[in-house]
């Protein structure tokens, strides 16, 4: 490969082809099409299972989250009494990013709005922040003294986190999704006014507003209604807005400029949330406290007292926002309170509990202070077994089942799922807000009505004599080697991916 100038990557949260192709060929993205036409194109698969934490982290080192340590936004910390969510920042990440090996060859970096990024750290150059990040405590930017410059340029309204929630006022919601696009593309192109070799901004819109709006857009969604035109073409609207920024950005690329475009995950509707700590109860690997209290519980919670009802109760009182945010966080008041009042990991009898679930997507840990040696071999495959039979409308809902060591290598193979089990559509998905929100095994999704699905996107363009219009697919793996390789630069034998070009 022949030197590049500079490298220009462009992250786009959510991005899918079933979404952005139709609507290139109905003309409405011209840009991403210009891309297509002379790029390297094609389906990005992203880690399994496709959560964005671990994704992302694997697309800036190049690594498999055996080996970087990231699995989910959380930590799942098993204890002899249990176990504990600990939230993961930018320091849990044990390795490099493409950028601390740009900057260490003295190339100047710019990284705008990638999430895990929080809280920043030194670069050759600047670092904004992305999600999960708490903006209002202004300690986001690398140098820090970069967002009062920002903020001078572009008011102090600047935010790329949202401001509004979903399950209080989705119109809102929706509006501040497309400020904040202004925002990322105003600043993405105020920073590439100066002298950066190697630019990584990312939108992450997209993925925001499709886990809210498929029920508006799907009509086979079983909670699909009516809406505003607005809601309902907000999906659509947020694409064009995207290839809007995405043209910007290419009219200011040089001749030995090669940019890449870049999705996490794709994205998809989601119909249904699937209790895996209820049937793993059912089926007698969760095996529950026998006092008196957990009793009476277990018996209301049966009647239907569960903490997803108890969530749709406090929504109607304006309770949404702070219950969706507070059930992530390691000691939230809220979460406690309720897994007093309702039946919750709280109620499990460690001693003799087998395996468990924790996360959104599938994610089943073996308990090892319960389980050793042969009896864990023996066990994975009765799970696996009976995870095979599942089915709900007499298909079969988890298509995809994995063992950890199929999925993942590297130091932190121990801390992964023991077991992941995946619905390959999407369609059926865990719901983690509450470890047992329904007493049904099967219920409609009560939060979301979009999540993420397998195969993400990524288009690669520069000069014409270096590309030529090819469509193959990729991994998340293979983006880091593939920035290192249009340097010219060496790849390390520890990254899993492979240069695309
Ligand atoms: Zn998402």
């Amino acid at each position: 490969m022949k030197k590049t100038g500079r490298v220009i990557v462009i992250g786009l949260d959510g991005g899918d082809w079933d979404i952005l192709l139709p609507l290139v060929r109905e003309g409405k993205l011209p840009n991403i099409k210009r891309l297509i036409n002379r790029g390297i194109w094609g389906k990005l698969q992203s880690t399994i299972p496709p959560i964005s934490a671990s994704a992302w982290v694997s697309l800036f080192t190049g690594k498999n989250p055996g080996k970087h340590g990231i699995f989910d936004f959380a930590k799942v910390i098993v204890t002899k009494n249990g176990y504990r969510i600990k939230p993961v920042t930018s320091r849990d990440i044990d390795s490099l990013a493409i950028w601390d090996l740009l900057s260490m060859r003295g190339k100047r970096v710019a990284i705008i709005n990638v999430p895990m990024t929080y809280p920043p750290w030194k670069v050759y150059g600047i670092m904004i922040s992305g999600f999960p990040c708490p903006e209002k405590l202004g300690k986001h930017t690398y140098p820090r003294k970069l967002i009062y410059e920002l903020k001078k340029e572009f008011g102090k309204d600047l935010h790329f986190q949202p401001k509004y929630s979903p399950f209080d006022d989705e119109e809102a919601f929706v509006d501040d999704q497309f400020v904040i696009a202004d925002y990322v593309e105003k600043v993405t192109l105020y920073i590439m006014e100066r002298n950066y070799e190697f630019i990584w901004t990312t939108f992450v819109g997209l993925d925001a507003l499709g886990h809210v709006l498929w029920k508006y857009i799907d009509e086979n969604h079983p909670r699909y209604k009516g809406a505003s035109r607005k809601l309902k073409q907000a999906i659509t609207e947020m694409c064009i807005r995207l290839d809007i920024a995405l043209g910007k950005i290419l009219s200011t690329m040089n001749e030995d400029d090669v940019i890449i475009l870049v999705s996490d995950h794709g994205l998809g509707p989601v119909y249904y949330a699937v209790s895996l700590n209820k049937w793993l109860i059912d089926e007698g690997f969760i095996k529950l406290k026998t006092n008196f209290w957990t009793k009476v519980k277990k018996v209301l919670f049966n009647l239907g007292f569960t903490p997803n009802r108890l969530f749709s109760i406090v929504s109607l009182i304006n309770l949404g926002k702070k219950i969706q945010t507070e059930a992530y966080r390691e000691r939230s008041l809220i979460k406690m309170l309720i897994n007093k009042i309702t039946l919750s990991l709280d109620d499990i009898d460690w001693c003799n509990t087998l395996a468990y679930a924790s996360g959104n997507m599938g994610q089943i840990y073996i308990n090892k202070y319960a389980i050793q040696g042969q009896q864990y071999t023996s066990l994975i495959s009765d799970l696996i077994d009976r995870l095979k039979r599942l089915t709900h409308n007499d298909k079969q809902i988890f298509d995809l089942i994995y063992r950890k060591e199929t999925l993942y290598r590297g130091k932190y193979l121990q801390e992964a799922p023991d077991i992941v089990c995946i619905n390959s559509l999407q369609k059926y998905i865990v719901s983690r807000f509450f470890e047992l929100g329904s007493n049904k095994l099967i219920d409609v999704h009560p939060f979301w009505s979009g999540t993420h699905r397998l195969y993400g996107i990524f288009a690669i363009h520069g000069r014409d004599t270096y590309f030529t219009s090819k469509r193959r697919n990729a991994s998340v793996y293979d983006i880091a080697p593939t920035i290192l390789s249009l340097y010219g630069l060496p790849i390390p034998k520890e990254m899993d991916g492979e240069a695309i070009v």
